[in-house]
């Protein structure tokens, strides 16, 4: 994430729950990505990630919001969401890879 990796890791035990972990070494542990609710506890934590290297102060209200938000933003366009997540990851491609 920008200038500064963000680790995610996968912990069965973890719940319906997410946790982040504050600089300086930031970390996400979620549960397994077959469990309900994943990918919206997943981007959730990412965006106290986010809030916490960018020092930008979001409530946790702020990033409940920005969650469902974001996840619904995807999920109610897909087609528009897998087109611009490809265009995105084509874009970030090294030619001479
Ligand atoms: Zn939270």
């Amino acid at each position: 994430m920008g200038f500064l990796s963000v680790g995610v890791f996968l912990n069965e035990d973890m719940g319906d729950y997410g946790e982040y972990t504050a600089l300086p070494h930031p970390k996400v542990v979620v549960n397994s990505i077959e469990s309900p609710g994943f990918q919206l506890t997943l981007l959730h934590e990412l965006l106290h990630a986010i809030d916490d290297v960018y020092d930008i102060g979001l409530s946790e209200q702020g990033v409940r919001i920005l969650e469902q938000s974001l996840g619904a933003l995807v999920r109610d366009n897909p087609v528009h969401s897998l087109a611009w997540t490809k265009a995105l990851c084509e874009a970030n491609e090294d030619p001479d890879a």
